[in-house]
C-alpha cells in the first residue's frame, strides 16, 4: 500500500468539448509522482500534485540512454455513472518485465493499480461521457539521475497523466492501408521488442515516415532475424483471418504482448473460432490475399481498440481485404470489447474492475 499525498491546487483548468477531444490533446488538473531513489531504500514521497512541467538536469541519464518505459490504458464512465478500469493488473505486470528488462525497479502489482485508480478518481470528472470516449491512462518511468556514465542509474521518477480521448482516428474505426516493411526492422531475438519502452518507437519512426510518403497509415513488422514472418503494427498487435482460422503472432520474446490482444484471443475462442498463435510467413500472407482466402485482418491496442485492415502492400504488391470495408468479425470484436468495456455488456472473465 502507498502512502499517497494530496497537494491541491486553486486553479483548475476549463473542460474541453466532449465532441473534439481528439487523442492526447488535453491533460487533466494533476499527475501522479513518486520518486525511487537507491540510497533512501527505494520507493517514497507518493503524491497527487498539480499537473505542471518538470524541472530535470541536463544531465539527466534518460536524455541520453533512454532507461524509459511506458504503459497506456483507459478508464471508462459505465451506463450507472461509475468509473471502471480494464484489467490494470496486466498493464502492472507488462511494465515490471519492462523494467527488468531495462535494469529498472518497479511498482508492486497492487501499488501501481492504487496509483492508477486514486489519480483516476481525483480526476473523475474529467472521464467524458459521450459515446466512444475514454479517459487514457500513461504511466511512464525514467531515470533521473545525473550523469554521463552508462549504467542503470541509482534515481528514477514513475509519473502518471491522464488525457480525455475520443476516437483515436479522426474518422472512426475504419480501414487503414498498411506497409509491410522489408528494410527497417523494429525487434530481434534478444533485443526489447517485449517491452513498452520509448527506444522501440524512436527506432521505429523512420520507417513510419516511408510508409506514409508512399500513402500508407501504418507500419507492419517483419521479423529482425530473417525480414521472414510477420509480427505486428507499430503500436498495435495484429490479426488475420485465413479462411477460417485466427491466424497472429506468437508473443515470444519480440512482439508486445498487448492487452487487447489477449482480450480479443480469449473473446474469439469463447466463440469457438480456431485461432493460431504462430509464426505466419509472409509469402504465406500474401498468397492467401492473392487467392481471395485472406478475408479480413485488424490491429489490436488499447488506443485504437481495433483498426481494420483494408489493404496489404509488401514489395511492389498490393492486397485489397473485404473490399476495403471493416469485416464482420472485425466489426463485432470491437463492438464485444468496448460493450464490456464501457459496460454495456456481461464480463464473463471478471476483466473490470470499478473504482468509484
Ligand atoms: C502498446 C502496444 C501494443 C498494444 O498493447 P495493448 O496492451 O493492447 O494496448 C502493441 N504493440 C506495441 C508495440 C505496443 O507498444
Amino acid at each position: 500500500m502507498l502512502d499517497i499525498r494530496v497537494e491541491e491546487t486553486a486553479k483548475l483548468k476549463e473542460k474541453p468539448d466532449q465532441s473534439a477531444l481528439g487523442f492526447g490533446k488535453y491533460y487533466t488538473d494533476y499527475m501522479f509522482e513518486i520518486d525511487w531513489d537507491k540510497d533512501q531504500g527505494g520507493w517514497h514521497d507518493a503524491r497527487i500534485i498539480p499537473y505542471a512541467p518538470l524541472q530535470i538536469d541536463p544531465a539527466t541519464m534518460v536524455l541520453h540512454y533512454a532507461q524509459e518505459t511506458f504503459e497506456g490504458l483507459k478508464a471508462y464512465r459505465n451506463p450507472e455513472g461509475k468509473v471502471q478500469l480494464f484489467r490494470p493488473e496486466m498493464n502492472a505486470k507488462r511494465m515490471q518485465n519492462s523494467n527488468k528488462r531495462l535494469c529498472m525497479p518497479y511498482l508492486e502489482v497492487e501499488d501501481f493499480v492504487q496509483a492508477v485508480s486514486a489519480l483516476v478518481e481525483h480526476e473523475k470528472d474529467w472521464i467524458p461521457t459521450a459515446p466512444e470516449t475514454s479517459l487514457y491512462i500513461r504511466p511512464f518511468m525514467f531515470a533521473s539521475e545525473p550523469g554521463v556514465g552508462v549504467h542503470p542509474a541509482v534515481s528514477y521518477k514513475f509519473l502518471i497523466i491522464l488525457t480525455p480521448v475520443g476516437n483515436y482516428y479522426p474518422e472512426g474505426v475504419a480501414p487503414v492501408k498498411i506497409w509491410i516493411e522489408d528494410e527497417y526492422v523494429r525487434a530481434v531475438k534478444g533485443g526489447t521488442g517485449f517491452t513498452k519502452c520509448g527506444g522501440n518507437y524512436a527506432g521505429s519512426l523512420k520507417a513510419q515516415e516511408k510508409a506514409e510518403a508512399h500513402g500508407y497509415t501504418q507500419v507492419l513488422w517483419l521479423d529482425g532475424n530473417e525480414k521472414k514472418y510477420v509480427e505486428e503494427v507499430g503500436s498495435m498487435n495484429i490479426m488475420f483471418l485465413i479462411d477460417d482460422t485466427v491466424v497472429t503472432a506468437p508473443t515470444e520474446g519480440t512482439v508486445l504482448p498487448g492487452v487487447t490482444r489477449d482480450s480479443m484471443l480469449t473473446i474469439l475462442r469463447d466463440w469457438g473460432y480456431k485461432v493460431e498463435e504462430r509464426k505466419l510467413p509472409v509469402e504465406e500472407l500474401m498468397t492467401a490475399g492473392r487467392e481471395g482466402r485472406l478475408k479480413e485482418a485488424w490491429g489490436t491496442g488499447t488506443a485504437a481498440v481495433i483498426s481494420p485492415v483494408g489493404e496489404l502492400y509488401f514489395k511492389g504488391e498490393e492486397v485489397v481485404l473485404n473490399d476495403f470495408k471493416t469485416g464482420p468479425l472485425t466489426q463485432k470484436l470491437y463492438d464485444t470489447l468496448t460493450g464490456i468495456q464501457w459496460g454495456k455488456l456481461p464480463d464473463p472473465h471478471n476483466w473490470i474492475k470499478v473504482i468509484d
